[in-house]
């Protein structure tokens, strides 16, 4: 699926640059193009495409401080330039548009259900949304934020494909390094993805392709990525318990939205090298993945890749209804209620937001 993608926020810039680094080392050039948007000058000189600062008059280049109101604001008055800046970029080939974010901080928070819904006037393309939750340990402010900013681009987005920072957390590293092995492994799964459908060699009919990717988060809503690996075995019996176990493990311990496994559609790209993935192994795990998610609508696919290993990634389109994400918008709800009674005490340092957190359904 060739991708345009847009990062806004510091997260969302990160996130953009190791997905086409990742693009690039994998030689798969699924990743047409790449634009940062932020109101922190600072967090863009680090990147190596193309930016562009928004709200410089109201801001002056030193970020909106976590007000994903202000983030909204000056997202929507400066439009024009970023969607300016895309011209050119995004081109026939085109098969779809992601917006990436953070979605606790502020100007991602804020500026990405706005960017996507100018997108949305614009191109024909779908516009999908590349979303991460804050993990739990993450501050008040980031639920709240998080919460609303998660409804507004479920919304306005094709679909949001959700990533919870708690799922790839391993424990004794600084924030900082916990941030960077998370986006490696968004990465990994996410440029997998894209280029599902990319692939030159071994075309056939059971390799995906990208409407199929396009089909399964036609569903819209809220979407989430398993993904794991396993090596591949010398008979064709091993490499259909490979796939099998590959599969299992990608939609219960590697996927992006912790016990997210009810789907309203799902697909399975089964990577490998083309003659060591087992038909019957990859319709096995579809038929279990149908059972799994409560879902008529599992896709199955290759993707024919040089390695010893045989990867299953499994994308699920309709996940709003999962245990994780109503936690989430509990934790979110939460957060704002003590909000408001800080704010009730009189403590102005904590009255960022007033209106009423609805659940998400
Ligand atoms: P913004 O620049 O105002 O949009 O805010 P940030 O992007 O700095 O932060 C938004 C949220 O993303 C916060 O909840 C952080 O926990 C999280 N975050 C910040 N940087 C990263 C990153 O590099 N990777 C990941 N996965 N999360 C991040």
């Amino acid at each position: 699926m060739k991708t345009v993608l847009i990062g806004v926020g510091q997260a969302g810039g990160k996130l953009t640059r190791e997905l086409a680094d990742f693009d690039s080392r994998m030689g798969f050039e699924a990743v047409l193009g790449t634009l940062a948007v932020n109101t922190a000058e600072a967090d863009l000189q680090e990147l190596p495409f193309e930016t562009v600062l928004i709200g410089q008059d109201r801001v002056k280049g030193h970020g909106v401080g976590g007000d994903n109101e202000l983030g909204a604001e000056v997202m929507q008055s400066d439009s024009q330039e970023v969607l300016a800046s895309l011209e050119g970029r995004i081109t026939a080939e085109a098969e779809a548009i992601f917006v990436v974010a953070g979605l606790g901080g502020g100007t991602g928070s804020g500026g990405a259900p706005v960017l996507v819904k100018e997108l949305k006037r614009i191109y024909d393309v779908p516009v999908y949304a590349l979303g991460v939750l804050p993990g739990r340990n993450a501050g008040a402010m980031y639920q709240v934020n998080a919460g609303r900013s998660l409804k507004t681009v479920a919304r306005e987005a094709d679909s949001l494909l959700l990533v919870d920072n708690d799922a790839f957390r391993s424990s004794g590293e600084s924030l900082g390094e916990g941030f960077d092995a998370i986006n490696r492994e968004i990465a990994q799964r996410v440029g997998l993805l894209f280029a599902s459908g990319e692939a030159v060699e071994g075309v056939g009919e059971s390799v995906v392709d990208s409407s199929e990717v396009i089909n399964t988060l036609r569903s819209g809503g809220v979407a989430a990525l398993g993904y794991a690996s396993g090596e591949s075995a010398d008979t064709a019996e091993g490499n259909i318990n490979t796939v099998m176990s590959t599969t299992r493990r990608a939609l219960m311990t590697g996927t992006s939205l912790p016990e997210a496994s009810r789907a309203d559609a799902a697909l399975l790209v089964v990577a490998g090298v083309p003659d060591q993935i087992p038909r019957k192994g990859v319709e096995r795990a579809r038929r279990w993945l149908e059972d799994e998610t409560g879902s008529r609508q599992v896709r199955g696919g290759d993707f024919p890749l040089q390695s010893d290993r045989i990867a299953s990634l499994v994308l699920l389109g309709g996940v709003e209804r999962s245990d994780r994400l109503q936690q989430f918008m509990e934790r979110a709800k939460e957060a704002q209620k003590a909000a408001e009674t800080e704010k009730q005490r009189g403590d102005p340092a904590e009255a960022w937001q007033n209106d009423e957190l609805e659940d998400l359904l």
